[in-house]
C-alpha cells in the first residue's frame, strides 16, 4: 500500500514537474518572438505579493490568479522563485477595427493606424490653431513620435494658468485611453465658444493632451494594426516601472531610463504640470499616490484632496454605465495605489513626489483593448468624469510671489504649515512668479520662501471649496550691504552650537545689527528680539529640541538646540 501511494505520489510530482517544463518552454518561445510574455500566477503560490511585484511586472488579478508580464530577464528571476504558472494568452475575437484614413476616425468607433494618428493630431492643430499646438515630446526606441497637443486661450506661450496634463496608454496594449484622449481633445477644441464648461476650460487651464505614450507598444505588429501590442517598450522595458523611484530617484526596475521616459522627464521639467493622469487598462479604478506605499506607511499630505476628486469623478459616472462599472477592485471606485499593490517607479509617484505635481492613475477598462464595437459606450460613460478631472484646476489657491522692491518674479517654495509633507509643496515659477495650489478647502498658515528672502508667513488664508482663491505675496531681500559685513563669518559668531539654555550672539563692533529672529526649519518665525550688544545671550530654553535658523542682518545661521 504504502509502495503505491509513494509511486503515486512520483507520479503526480514528476507530472507537475513534466507540465512546468513545459509552461517554461511556452514562456520561452512567446519571449523569443514578442519579447515579453503573459503568466498567470495561481494567488494560492504567492507568499508575499510585493516581492513578486519587484520581480515581474505585475498587472491585475484575474479570479484565482494574478496575471503579470516578463522580459527575459525578468523571467529568469522569477523562475528562482519557483512558482507554479502557466503562459496567458489570449484569443482575439473580438473587433479591433482600423481606420486607415482620417475620415473613418468621426464615428469614433475605430483605433487609428499610426499614420492616422498622426494626420489626426496634425489636423487639430491646423483645424484650431488659436487654441491649439502640436507638441514632440520626443521620439520613442523606434523613433515613432510621442505628442502632445497643448489645448489653452494662448496655446503659443506660458500663461499664468494651471498647467493640466492627460496621458495614455504607456503600457501600450492598454489602449482605450488612446482613443478617449483623441475625442476629448476634439471635444474640446470643437466646443470652444460653444459650451461653457469646454470653453471654461481652455480658458481658465493649459490643457495638455498625450493619447499614446508608447507607440512602439501599441504598434508592435505594425502601424496598420493594434492588436498583438506589448505593454512594453521596444526593448521590452516596462515604462511604468521605469521612472526614478521615490524616494532616492534610483532604478528599482535594474533598468536604463528609457528614451521615452527621458522624453516625459524633460517635457515635465519644461511644464510644471500642476494635475495629471495617466489612463491605464486591465481594470476600472482610480489609483493615487503613493503607488510606492501603502497608505499606512506614506500617505500624501493631500490625501483628502485626492479623495474627493476621485469622488467627483465617480459622480460624474454616466448613469447610463453598468452598475457593475468602476466597481472591479473596490467598491468606491478608487484606492490608494500602494493599498492595491506596491509599485516601484511608477509615473504617477514620479510626477507627485518629485515633481510637485499631484498625478492619478486612471484604469479605464477591465478590458484591455476594448472592442471597437465598445469604445462609444466607453466615451459616454466616462466623458463626464474625464471633464471633471480637468475642472478641478480651477479650485484652490493661485497668486504671484514678487520682489518687495523690485517687483520681479521670485521663484519660492510654498509650504502649507502643519500640512505640506514628503514633497506636497509647490513652488512659483521662476519666469512671472505665478504658482497653483490644488487643495481641499480650509483655513491654512502657508510659509513663503526663497533664497536671499526673508520667509513669510501668512496666516488664516482662507480657501473656500469650489472656487479659485487668490493669495500675492511679496518677499524682502536680505541686503546686500548688511551681507557684505556678514560674509565675514568669524566676525559673527553663534555659541554654543548644540545650545541648551542661552545661547550667545557675539558681533563684531559697528555691526549695525539690531535684531535677530529665530526660525524653525518651516520657515515659521517663532522668537524675535532686539539686540543691544556686541554680546547678547538669548534664552532659548523653551524651544523645542531641533534645528533653528537665527537671522542676524542678512546673514542666516543654523543653531541646534539640545
Ligand atoms: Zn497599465
Amino acid at each position: 500500500m504504502k509502495k503505491i501511494l509513494f509511486l503515486f505520489l512520483i507520479l503526480i510530482f514528476q507530472n507537475i514537474a513534466f507540465s512546468q517544463n513545459i509552461v517554461v518552454e511556452q514562456v520561452r518561445l512567446e519571449l523569443s518572438s514578442r519579447k515579453e510574455a503573459k503568466i498567470l500566477i495561481p494567488k494560492s503560490e504567492i507568499k508575499d505579493i510585493n516581492v513578486l511585484a519587484k520581480t515581474i511586472s505585475l498587472d491585475y488579478p484575474k479570479g484565482e490568479f494574478w496575471l503579470g508580464y516578463v522580459n527575459e530577464k525578468q523571467y529568469k528571476n522569477f523562475l528562482k522563485l519557483s512558482l507554479k504558472h502557466s503562459l496567458y494568452t489570449e484569443s482575439y475575437t473580438k473587433a479591433l477595427t482600423m481606420a486607415t484614413n482620417l475620415s473613418q476616425m468621426s464615428s469614433w468607433d475605430r483605433y487609428p493606424t499610426y499614420l492616422v494618428y498622426d494626420s489626426l493630431m496634425r489636423r487639430f492643430a491646423t483645424t484650431y490653431p488659436e487654441i491649439c499646438k502640436l507638441d514632440t515630446i520626443g521620439f520613442s526606441v523606434d523613433n515613432r513620435l510621442i505628442l502632445a497637443l497643448k489645448i489653452s486661450s494662448n496655446p503659443h506661450s506660458d500663461i499664468d494658468k494651471p498647467k493640466f496634463f492627460y496621458t495614455s496608454s504607456m503600457h501600450g496594449d492598454e489602449i482605450t485611453g488612446y482613443v478617449l484622449m483623441l475625442r476629448l481633445a476634439d471635444w474640446l477644441l470643437s466646443n470652444y465658444g460653444i459650451d461653457q464648461r469646454a470653453t471654461n476650460i481652455i480658458n481658465n487651464t493649459q490643457v495638455f493632451i498625450n493619447p499614446l505614450a508608447n507607440p512602439d507598444g501599441t504598434y508592435a505588429y505594425g502601424n496598420n494594426s493594434v492588436s498583438y501590442a506589448t505593454r512594453y517598450n521596444a526593448n521590452a522595458v516596462d515604462l511604468n516601472r521605469n521612472f526614478p523611484s521615490v524616494p532616492n530617484g534610483g532604478h528599482s526596475d535594474g533598468e536604463n531610463w528609457q528614451k521615452e521616459t527621458l522624453a516625459f522627464m524633460a517635457y515635465a521639467d519644461s511644464n510644471e504640470f500642476s494635475i495629471s493622469a495617466n489612463l491605464h487598462g486591465g481594470a476600472e479604478v482610480l489609483n493615487y499616490p503613493f503607488d510606492t506605499y501603502t497608505s499606512n506607511s506614506q500617505s500624501h499630505a493631500d490625501a483628502n484632496w485626492f479623495v474627493s476628486v476621485c469622488q467627483q469623478f465617480i459622480d460624474s459616472i454616466s448613469p447610463l454605465a453598468p452598475s457593475t462599472f468602476f466597481r472591479d477592485v473596490t467598491h468606491s471606485g478608487y484606492t490608494n495605489g500602494g493599498d492595491w499593490y506596491v509599485v516601484d517607479g511608477s509615473r504617477q509617484d514620479y510626477q507627485t513626489y518629485f515633481k510637485h505635481s499631484r498625478e492619478i492613475t486612471f484604469e479605464v477598462s477591465s478590458d484591455k483593448s476594448l472592442s471597437t464595437t465598445q469604445l462609444n459606450n466607453y466615451w459616454n460613460y466616462l466623458k463626464g468624469g474625464l471633464i471633471s478631472y480637468i475642472e478641478t484646476c480651477q479650485k484652490g489657491l493661485q497668486g504671484y510671489v514678487r520682489d518687495s522692491l523690485t517687483n520681479e518674479p521670485v521663484r519660492a517654495k510654498i509650504f502649507i504649515n502643519s500640512h505640506d509633507a514628503f514633497n506636497s509643496e509647490v513652488y512659483s515659477k521662476a519666469s512671472t512668479g505665478y504658482y497653483y495650489r490644488p487643495i481641499q478647502s480650509g483655513i491654512y498658515s502657508i510659509t513663503y520662501s526663497a533664497d536671499s528672502y526673508y520667509p513669510k508667513t501668512i496666516y488664516n488664508v482662507n480657501i473656500a471649496s469650489n472656487s479659485m482663491n487668490n493669495q500675492d505675496v511679496i518677499l524682502a531681500k536680505i541686503q546686500d550691504n548688511l551681507r557684505k559685513t556678514e560674509d565675514n563669518k568669524f566676525l559673527i559668531n553663534i555659541y554654543p552650537n548644540p545650545a541648551k539654555d542661552l545661547l550667545r550672539v557675539s558681533l563684531p563692533e559697528n555691526s549695525n545689527i539690531f535684531s535677530y529672529s529665530i526660525f524653525n526649519m518651516l520657515g515659521i518665525e517663532i522668537m524675535k528680539g532686539r539686540i543691544n550688544d556686541m554680546n547678547t545671550d538669548i534664552s532659548i530654553k523653551d524651544l523645542n529640541k531641533g534645528v533653528y535658523m537665527i537671522i542676524l542682518g542678512g546673514k542666516s545661521i543654523k543653531f541646534i538646540k539640545e
